[in-house]
């Protein structure tokens, strides 16, 4: 059990004990206590439901929970844009939005986290025309480094070429803590999912085909029986001819926040790379070989593949490329090191980025080579928080920041 005071990531993984824990209820509130820690020369971190696998939220100081500053304060329904607020979370967000006829674009697996952890990190679902959840940030606000609160993209009516929301979209946290949101929506809709157990082979066939014709698709692999669970979302009345053949395991229609993610009562360690798209799945097929000739026995799980729509945002792992992820999945009672340290450099050789909130062991030396704006971050970080307040050991670590 963890002592006292330790706040623990969801996978129990990652953990910190910091001084004083603080759950502000106003941007105001927010601004104060940055101003606070910057003259006391102390770090905050801001933390959501804690379901990042790696230490971005980890302090000794103070850790912000945004949990009492959440809901929908206004929404645009011509626009299709909502502005919440930073701890709502993702089940709650699909609900308020569908009570005013609007809906996330895209969801990823689970709808636990809340809307300003999972965003800061890059949290993505799958399909080839849907980007991650960071790039439907069109705009915000936050408490910077400094203390002070800073409009961006259009709440600061510099639209969404403006780089600090470029910047914003993906940011760890680092630039300063988000007190508000503005999203770009799609109108409420059902969404009709089927979930299919076929072969592997016959998935390996037809991805090029799986991925045009649906809205989103994406497949686990089970190394043990060499079986994939092949899971399809599409709009009713537009649901391709192609279904693959095997076991119709699920078949449900529902609103689009209910239907996209899944229960997951299992605890798990991953490790995921976003991988320019290859419909070929070169990449997978070399992580399949290695797995079924060295980690077989070990696997306790499934290995997971998605695709994401390309988008600009600097550190974004999807940016300037269509891309194709694979997610090694272990359960959280089995070791899981050497597995993901063996899998780790194919995803390199074949030009992944990792995600930033799951398992990886890059840092700044080989994170700069794989981001064409990581100076440009860097020079809007360093202005948003020139003291490094939001700045813990491992995110001066993958940043290049020790010396700050
Ligand atoms: C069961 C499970 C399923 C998952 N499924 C997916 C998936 O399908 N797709 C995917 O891409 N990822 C997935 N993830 C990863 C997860 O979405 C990310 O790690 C996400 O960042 C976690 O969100 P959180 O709200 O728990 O944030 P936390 O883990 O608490 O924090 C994440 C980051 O956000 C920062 N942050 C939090 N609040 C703020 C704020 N207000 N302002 C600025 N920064 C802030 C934190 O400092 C930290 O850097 C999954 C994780 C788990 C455990």
């Amino acid at each position: 059990m963890a002592p006292p005071g330790t706040v623990t990531n969801w996978s129990g993984s990652v953990s910190c004990a910091p001084s004083a824990r603080t759950r502000p209820k106003r941007t105001s509130d927010v601004a104060r206590l940055v101003r606070r820690a910057r003259h006391d020369g102390i770090t905050v971190r801001p933390v959501g439901p804690a379901h990042s696998s790696v230490p971005l939220f980890t302090t000794e100081d103070t850790l912000v929970s945004l949990e009492r500053m959440t809901g929908v304060v206004e929404t645009d329904p011509q626009a299709r844009t909502a502005r919440v607020l930073p701890g709502t979370g993702l089940r709650e967000l699909g609900e308020e939005l569908a009570e005013r006829g609007l809906a996330m674009q895209n969801l990823g697996d689970v709808d636990y986290q809340a809307v300003a952890g999972a965003i800061s990190t890059g949290t993505h679902g799958s399909g080839i025309t849907l980007g991650n959840l960071s790039s439907t940030m069109i705009g915000g606000r936050l408490v910077n480094g400094l203390g002070e609160e800073v409009p961006f993209g259009v709440d600061a009516d510099a639209g969404v070429a403006d780089p600090l929301l470029r910047a914003a979209q993906v940011s760890l946290g680092a630039l300063g803590i988000l007190t508000s949101l503005t999203l770009q929506l799609e109108e409420a809709h059902q969404l009709h999912r089927q979930n299919w157990i076929t072969h592997i082979d016959w998935v390996l066939e037809h991805f090029a085909e799986l991925i045009e014709t649906n809205r989103s698709v994406d497949f686990y692999w089970y190394p043990r029986s060499d079986l994939a669970q092949v899971r399809m979302l599409n709009k009713p009345g537009q649901e391709p001819q192609m279904t693959p053949p095997g076991r119709l395991k699920t078949d449900q229609t529902g609103p689009n926040y209910e239907i996209i993610p899944n229960d997951r009562m299992m605890k798990f360690e991953e490790m995921e790379y976003m991988l320019p798209l290859d419909t070929q799945l070169a990449a997978f097929q070399q992580i399949r070989e290695r797995i079924k000739s060295r980690h077989r026995a070990q696997v306790g799980w499934r290995v997971l593949v998605r695709t994401i729509a390309a988008d600009d945002a600097m550190l974004s792992n999807a940016h300037g490329r269509p891309t194709m992820t694979i997610a090694l999945l272990q359960n959280h009672m089995l070791p899981y090191k050497d597995y993901f340290d063996d899998i780790e450099p194919i995803f390199w050789d074949c030009g992944g980025r990792p995600h930033w909130g799951k398992k990886h062991t890059l840092n700044a030396p080989q994170l700069v080579e794989m981001y064409p704006e990581w100076r440009s971050f860097q020079q809007i970080r360093r202005q948003m928080d020139p003291q490094g307040v939001l700045l813990n050991g491992y995110l001066r670590e993958i940043l290049g920041e020790e010396e700050i």
